[in-house]
């Protein structure tokens, strides 16, 4: 039975204060997941008490680059040369080699005269197998540290990214699409801790639209254990947009209230930036001239992860994460309940300030809506 889970960190070009900060941050978040008395950081490395349960909850922290299930064993010759036999008693190979690292400077051997040694001994109980650098069956890490040594066959690749949180905090505008879940992934994965606001609008949207909210936000916060959703009821700006004489501009102006009222909310709440899964030219509302209209009502940056993406970069992912499934349930959505038959996909700033003064009670309506702000918490019992 292994012993710990050895954890690589990533981006190991950190130095200094920025490397203290990465490897609190990522004790943070494991000690969500794991009793804290089973976790020991290290400058370089991370070690967990081996179990299918906590080797399970790696696959959703971010800020490891892999990590190994590993034997750990006192820094002592012998012992070492017997779990190395024992390894490959126990595999099936014809070729292997022996990758040493000796991070203790002070062990008597370096770490060529490490392959060797354990080389040797794997031949000689072993006459019939063979060494192979370049491409063996099987390889055996011995990782001799200070206080002790991990031996292991695997590398298990992790998320990257950085650890939870520590790039600070985002609120999210999720809607039941496939794209705003991944684009929150993706904010998680820069070591963002997400916040969400939904709009919803109640009896066009039912327990069905928010239901899958729900499914989706409880999805994406595995990764970061809790979470804010911020549901605002949206309905009679919306009804109020709609009288507006130019109909090609709902969407626009749509969206531009949504980001005027997130922009509140992450004032009230200390958050210093919006995201979307707006993707450029994808749909009417994501063109150039859109997203300059839209962006000019909030002075935060927004992040857009996915404006880059082709729709099945961004399926892979969702499929990846778990959300695909979740996102293609039909449900009612406030977008589409509300997109004119032609909307204008080169919207001006100017066009969109004369017709919000034309809604002359738009913004107290806005302030009204935040006030009413339903929050419901999220909170990762069981992974
Ligand atoms: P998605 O799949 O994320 O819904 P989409 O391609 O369908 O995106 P839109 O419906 O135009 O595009 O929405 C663009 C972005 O606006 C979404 O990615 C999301 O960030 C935000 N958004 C859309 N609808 C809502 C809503 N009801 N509540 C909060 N944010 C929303
Ligand atoms: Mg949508």
């Amino acid at each position: 039975m292994y012993s710990k889970i050895l954890i690589r960190y990533g981006e190991l070009t950190l130095k200094g204060e920025n490397k203290k900060d990465f490897i609190n941050f990522l004790k943070e978040d494991l000690m969500l997941r794991i009793p804290k008395n089973e976790i020991k950081m290290e400058y370089d490395r991370a070690f967990i008490d081996y179990s299918a349960k906590n080797l399970d909850s790696l696959k959703y922290v971010f800020g490891i680059s892999s990590y190994s299930c590993a034997y750990e064993l006192e820094n002592n010759l012998e012992t070492i040369k017997s779990k190395v036999i024992d390894i490959a008693n126990n595999k099936n190979f014809s070729s292997f080699a022996i990758d040493s690292r000796r991070h203790n400077k002070n062990f008597s051997m370096n770490s060529n005269e490490l392959n060797i040694f354990f080389g040797d001994a794997v031949l000689e109980s072993f006459p019939n197998k063979k060494v192979d650098l370049k491409n063996p069956d099987l390889k055996i890490y011995v990782e001799i540290r200070d206080k002790k040594t991990y031996v292991f066959t695997d590398y298990i690749f992790a998320l990257g990214g950085m650890p939870m949180a520590s790039s600070g905090k985002v609120l999210h505008l999720i809607s039941g699409g496939i794209d705003s879940p991944v684009a929150a992934y993706l904010m998680q994965k820069r070591g963002l801790k997400v916040s969400f606001i939904n709009f919803i609008t109640p009896p066009h949207t039912d327990k069905k639209t928010t239901d899958k909210v729900d499914k989706i936000i409880e999805s994406i916060t595995k990764y970061q254990m809790n979470a804010t959703l911020y549901q605002i009821n949206y309905t009679k700006i919306m009804n109020y947009i709609g009288l507006v004489s130019n109909q090609k501009y709902k969407i626009t102006l749509m969206r531009r209230s949504f980001y005027r009222i997130a922009t509140k909310l992450a004032n009230k709440f200390k958050i210093f930036a919006l995201s979307t899964g707006e993707s450029l030219a994808q749909v009417a509302s994501q063109t150039l001239e859109s997203l300059y209209t839209i962006g000019e009502v909030t002075d935060l940056p927004v992040f857009r992860p996915l404006i880059s993406f082709d729709k099945n970069e961004t399926i892979k992912i969702a499929q990846t994460i778990g959300t695909f499934s979740l996102s293609i349930e039909k449900a009612c959505e406030t977008c589409e309940l509300f997109a004119p038959k032609n909307p204008v996909t080169k919207p001006s700033r100017k066009e969109a300030k004369k017709l919000e003064e034309e809604l002359s009670d738009l913004y107290n309506l806005e302030n009204e809506i935040v006030d009413e702000v339903v929050i419901k918490e999220y909170k990762i019992i069981n992974l």
